[in-house]
Order: C-alpha cells, then structure tokens, then sequence
C-alpha cells in the first residue's frame, strides 16, 4: 500500500492532522492502538478563555479560537455530526487570592478600555446562590465552548475508515525503516510518518530526546439533580460541566511523575481531591458515578510541539504533532494546519513552536 502520510495514533493530534492532510489532498493511513483509555478519550474538552489561578488570558486564546471553530465546524459538516458547541463558563473567584488578582483585572481594563469594561469580554456574574458558593463573587466568559473528544475521535474513525484509511495496531519504531525515498513500515510505503502519540512521544527511537513533563488528571461522573436546570460549565478550583439530564463531569487533578504503569489507574486520592473541589463549588448534594485518569502530554506547558526531526539522516521523512496538555481541543487544530502546511506547501513553522528550535 503506497500512501503520503502514515500518522501514528488517532487521539486529538493525529486526528486533526489526518484532517489537514487529506483537505490538501494527500492519502493518509493513520494507525492506532485503540485503547479505551487515552487522554483525549478521557478529556473534558472545555475551552477556556482566561485561566488559573492567575486568571490570565490564555495563551493566543482568541486567534486560536477562531481557527479551533471554524475547523470543528467543517468538521461537522463533513461528518454530520454536531461536536462542538460555544458555552459560557461561570468562573467564581475561590479565595481571597483570586478575588484580589480579579480587582487588579478589573482596575486594569477600566485604565485601559474605559469605565465599566471589563476583561477579555467577561461580563458580570448571575448565579443561584442557593445552588453553589458564590461568598467572592465572580464573572462570567462567553467566548469558552465544549467538545464532544470521544465523539470527535469516533466521528473522524468513521470518516478515515470510509477511505481505507485507518488501521488498528500498534507502531513500533524499531520497525519502520527510513530511505531517501520514504518511509516503510510492514506493507505500507508512506512518503513519511508522522508521530501522534500523546503522553508517550518521547518512546520511541526518533524522538528520545524531547523531554516530557506529563501531568495525570482524574475526573468524576456525578449526578447532582439540585443543579439539573445550570447549562453552563462551572469553575471554582476545578470545573463542573453539564452533560444533560443532571449529570455532570467534574475534575480535575493534575499528578507530576506518575509511574507508566498507574498512567489510567484512578486512586481515592484523586477521587477525594475532586469531591473537595465539588464541595467547595456546590451547595446541594451530589453522587459520583464514575471515576477515570488518563495522562495530558505536556512538553513546554499546553504549548503544541510540531515539525519535522532534525537529523539531515532522516530526510524529512520522521516528523512530530505532541504537547498538546491541557489544551489540546483549543491548540489542536490551529498547529494541525499549520504543521499541514509545512509539511505539503513548505510554509514555515513558528519558532515558539518549532521541534527543531526549541531543543
Ligand atoms: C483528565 C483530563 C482532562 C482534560 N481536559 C481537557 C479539557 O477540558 N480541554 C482540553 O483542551 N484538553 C483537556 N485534556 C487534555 C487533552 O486530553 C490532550 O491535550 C489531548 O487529548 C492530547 O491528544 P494527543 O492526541 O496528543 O494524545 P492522546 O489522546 O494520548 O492520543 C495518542 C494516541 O496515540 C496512540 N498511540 C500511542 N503510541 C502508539 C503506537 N506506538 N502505535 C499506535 N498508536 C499509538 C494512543 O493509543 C492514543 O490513541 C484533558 C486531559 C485529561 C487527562
């Protein structure tokens, strides 16, 4: 089978890849494990527009944006399938930390833009006080959204299997060989492979240098019929995100060095950790329904990592998608396109972001 593109791994990086390629024509095969855990089948899938505790503007948020919608919705049209959708997130402040840096904002974009302006298009905060805490106020983004990750991911498998151009397996990269002409791994001769393989990007022969700092999250399934009528993704120390019918999902720890073989494995730490940080938002009681983990690949903080290996030896046949972090459905498809472009037209790649400047 002759192919241009061989990607390794169908999570949100080797798919938005997959769907760049083939909008600029070219033949993919995109392999992957098909594990029923993986980060991207485990994400939330919320886009925010200010974040942390610092409660800064995330990073190119609005330029990112605009790229990430447009792209989800020719996604949509394509498959037919309705994935993303723009949600307001309610942000109440959770201590006296944040309410102090939210003042300083506020002072801020009122020398800046004028009396009663408030930041990064936030608008003032109406919440049922019976519901949730809400004792240091808070504000409201209207430019956040949601997307449904495992209906994207199974939604693109579809779309790629339609077109002979999907496979389940597993890439090994002692098995693929590199010639001046391509790249060859099994039957399939591909112009050249592209590595897509989240938290484990760095276990492979091409790519043992890049130094990874991947964070585990745990997040919880909770029914909680008090807070059935709120539509919108809350946040206080961690965040609350309406699935219909008083269901929620809830999260999220983020856990530093975690050994490879308790990379999905949930503990009652984490579990306890995201019920506090439920107790601390909700007033009404709640029941966990489920529990899951799964690990954020994170290489310079939710920076993508994109680009072609280095080494002259190679021939620009071995290239890179990883680092997404926590913000993979935000990031994703801007750098898709343009490691897309790069990759098909030659477009240059952003230093920031580059693989071949950055280590
Ligand atoms: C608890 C949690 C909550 C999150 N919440 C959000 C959120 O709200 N918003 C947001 O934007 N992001 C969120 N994220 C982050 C988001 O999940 C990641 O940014 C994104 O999923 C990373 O996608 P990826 O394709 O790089 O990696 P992955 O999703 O890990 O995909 C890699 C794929 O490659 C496959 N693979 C690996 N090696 C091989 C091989 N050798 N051969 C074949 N296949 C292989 C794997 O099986 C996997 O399917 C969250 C993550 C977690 C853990």
């Amino acid at each position: 089978m002759k192919i241009d593109t061989l990607i390794v791994g169908q999570g949100l990086a080797g798919s938005l890849l997959a769907w760049e390629l083939i909008a600029r024509g070219q033949r993919v095969l995109v392999v992957d494990r098909d594990e029923a855990v993986t980060s991207s089948k485990v994400a939330a899938g919320i886009v925010t527009p200010i974040t942390g505790m610092r409660l800064a503007p995330t990073w190119r948020g609005e330029e990112l944006w605009r790229y990430a919608t447009a792209a989800y919705r020719r996604i949509e049209t394509q498959t037919g399938q309705w994935l993303f959708r723009p949600i307001p997130i309610a942000r109440l402040l959770a201590n006296d930390k944040e309410a102090l840096q939210w003042q300083k904002r506020l002072s801020q974009a009122a020398a800046e833009l004028g009396e009663d302006r408030w930041p990064s298009g936030t608008v003032p905060l109406e919440i049922d006080t019976t519901i949730f805490h809400d004792q240091l106020g808070g504000f409201q983004m209207p430019g956040a959204g949601w997307l449904d990750v495992p209906g994207f991911l199974e939604a693109t498998r579809q779309y790629l299997l339609e077109r002979l151009a999907y496979a389940i397996g597993r890439v090994d990269a002692e098995e693929i060989s590199v010639t001046y002409e391509g790249v060859q791994w099994k039957n399939i001769e591909a112009g050249r492979v592209i590595f897509c393989q989240g938290w484990e990007g760095n276990r492979n022969r091409f790519f043992d240098w890049v130094p990874f700092r991947n964070a585990k999250g745990q997040i919880l399934d909770v029914e909680c019929p008090g807070a059935a009528a709120e539509e919108r993704i809350i946040n206080r120390a961690g965040w609350l995100l309406p699935m219909g019918g008083g269901r929620f999902r809830a999260g999220a720890t983020y856990e530093w060095e975690t050994p490879d073989d308790e990379a999905t494995s949930t503990t009652p730490e984490g579990r306890e950790e995201v019920e506090a940080k439920l107790r601390g938002m909700l007033k009404v009681p709640f029941t966990v329904t489920g529990h899951r983990a799964a690990v954020r690949p994170v290489i310079r903080e939710s920076r993508a990592m994109i680009g072609l290996h280095p080494s002259a030896e190679l021939f620009e046949r071995v290239g890179f998608f990883n680092g997404l972090g926590s913000k993979g459905v935000l990031n994703g498809p801007f750098f898709a396109r343009q490691l897309a472009e790069h990759l098909v037209n030659g477009a240059p790649i952003e230093r920031e972001v580059d693989l071949q400047k950055n280590f």
